[in-house]
């Protein structure tokens, strides 16, 4: 069985900089991904959505952003940033490893299991463990009837394929509003669906006011502040909140962007204990050290299921340097000051 010193299971972008730490602390690491290299980004990030944060905060491992705009940056330049982070800075990852399996073994450290696509398994004993298994897991779902027809979409993938098609977006923050938006400009009849009094004051300010226009010039419809409550093959089922008025859409999409959540499996898997409504991992912030000893979490993975993002790329650039102390037993560096991002 393979050993190493430390094993890394998630190649986000926060995994990637903790393993580059380690690399400069010269630790020993064995990484590993369930899928590519920023597989949450590859799998989430419609064609061409750009971040909300500027490039310069999503630079990890001191590798600049090289830019040729002053734009944001889209999905696929960040994968092709992390790509050249990866291969410059020498740093083996796994990928299509999935961590199945975790035991405590004799003595300390951990005997961990991977499945592969090709049905290949094989494990692996470490002294510790960083979970940088990310955040945004799986969409959100409403827990309704029609959920799982067919014609229900949990991502916009290419707008293209709603030309013409009647699409009711259900949400009304950044993501369902910036899909809105895009699905109109190919020519869709859109609808949108949120339980707010209005489009969230807190959309970004590139899209609210766009959304806001079309909306009031009878454009866009937006339906406010309703909740879906049935999906059938044709039509949904809507609820007015204040009046409790059903209304029902003739729809042939509907496009739920209701925000993402975290998958508990690995805390469980290893033991780790969550806490509070975000079933986040319980953690030292000064050593990113969970209750279990030598297990650490890291980026997103340290927040459970966020209702506004608190932890992302650029509020966990100093996990690296705090955990590659904890390892070392160096002092921990200060606690970065806390940024809230607007919601996806
Ligand atoms: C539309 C959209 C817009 C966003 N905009 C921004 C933004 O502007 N700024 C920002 O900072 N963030 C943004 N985010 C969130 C962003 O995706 C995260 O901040 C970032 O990816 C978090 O990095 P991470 O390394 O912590 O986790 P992730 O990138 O989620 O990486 C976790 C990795 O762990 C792997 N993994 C999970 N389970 C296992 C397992 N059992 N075995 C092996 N590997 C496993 C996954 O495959 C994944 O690659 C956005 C997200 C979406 C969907």
């Amino acid at each position: 069985m393979e050993q190493t010193e430390v094993l890394i299971i998630g190649a986000g972008p926060v995994g990637i900089e903790v393993a580059w730490h380690l690399q400069q602390a010269r630790i020993e690491v064995l990484h590993v991904d369930a899928g590519s290299i920023g597989h949450t980004i590859e799998r989430f990030f419609p064609p061409s959505t750009r971040f909300f944060s500027s490039p310069e905060r999503l630079a990890i491992a001191g590798i600049d952003i090289p830019l040729s705009t002053q734009e944001k940056l889209t999905g696929e330049a960040y994968l092709a940033y992390l790509r050249s982070v990866v291969a410059t800075r020498n740093l083996p990852i796994r990928t299509f490893c999935r961590v199945v399996s975790a035991e405590r073994v004799d003595g300390g450290g951990y005997r961990v299991g991977m499945s592969e696509p090709s049905g290949r398994c094989w494990q692996v004993e470490a002294k510790r463990v960083i979970l940088a298994s990310g955040g945004t897991d799986r969409p959100r779902r409403l827990g309704i009837p029609g959920e799982d027809l067919p014609h229900v979409h949990t991502s916009l993938g290419d707008p293209h394929r709603f030309f013409q098609r009647r699409v009711l977006v259900v949400g009304g923050r950044n993501s369902a509003i910036e899909s809105a938006l895009r699905c109109w400009r190919v020519h869709a009849d859109v609808a949108i669906s949120y339980r707010g009094q209005d489009i969230h004051e807190r959309v970004k300010y590139w899209l609210r006011p766009e959304v806001v226009s079309l909306v009031d010039e009878g454009r866009i419809k937006a339906f406010m502040p309703t909740q879906v409550r049935k999906i059938l093959p044709d039509q949904v089922v809507l609820e007015h909140l204040d009046s409790g008025d059903t209304i029902n859409l003739p729809v042939d999409d509907v496009l739920l962007q209701i925000g993402y959540e975290q998958d508990g499996t690995l805390f469980q898997l290893f033991g780790i204990s969550t806490e509070g409504e975000q079933a986040s991992p319980v953690h030292n912030p000064d050593t990113l050290e969970t209750n279990l000893p030598g297990v650490y979490v890291a980026g997103t993975a340290t927040a459970g299921t966020q209702r506004r993002f608190a932890a992302y790329i650029e509020t966990s650039h100093d996990h690296g340097p705090r955990i590659a102390a904890a390892l070392t037993g160096a002092p921990p560096p200060p606690v970065a000051e806390a940024r809230v991002l607007p919601e996806a």
